[in-house]
């Protein structure tokens, strides 16, 4: 893989790039989003660089579901247990930016039904 493929968020995982880290394993990394649209905005990143949702095969099954545990935990350490949103955006179209698969967990504000649309 030349250099200019590595995604940022590999780049943070071999901090080449500082990032704030909330918690990581050895399957994944979380950090705080560096543009927050929430107060508490983290990413779940896994260290495997899928670089989309539906880049994941079989295989990726066990990832798929730690990825989802970990979200879990990490808004439980943040209290944002018993309100918080996951958002992942597959592809360009639907807003992704980084081509590295990462899980959004958004809380700590007021969410409506109609703005499942705005990240
Ligand atoms: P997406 O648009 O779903 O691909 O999300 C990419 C997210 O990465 C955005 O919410 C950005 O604010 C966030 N982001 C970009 N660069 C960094 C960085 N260096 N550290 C933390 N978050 C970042």
């Amino acid at each position: 893989m030349s250099d200019s493929q590595v995604s940022l968020f590999t780049r943070i995982i071999n901090s080449e790039i500082p990032a704030d880290i909330v918690y990581e394993d050895d399957q994944c990394i979380v950090i705080n989003d560096i543009a927050p649209q929430a107060p508490v905005h983290m990413l779940v990143i896994p260290r495997k660089p899928l670089a989309r949702l539906v880049d994941a095969v079989k295989d990726d099954e066990m990832i798929m579901g730690h990825l989802l545990w970990v979200a879990g935990e990490v808004a439980r350490m943040r209290g944002i247990e018993n309100a918080f949103r996951l958002v992942i955006n597959n592809g360009a179209g639907a807003g992704q930016t980084v081509f590295h698969l990462h899980l959004h967990v958004l809380g700590a504000k007021q969410f409506h039904e109609t703005d499942l649309t705005t990240l």
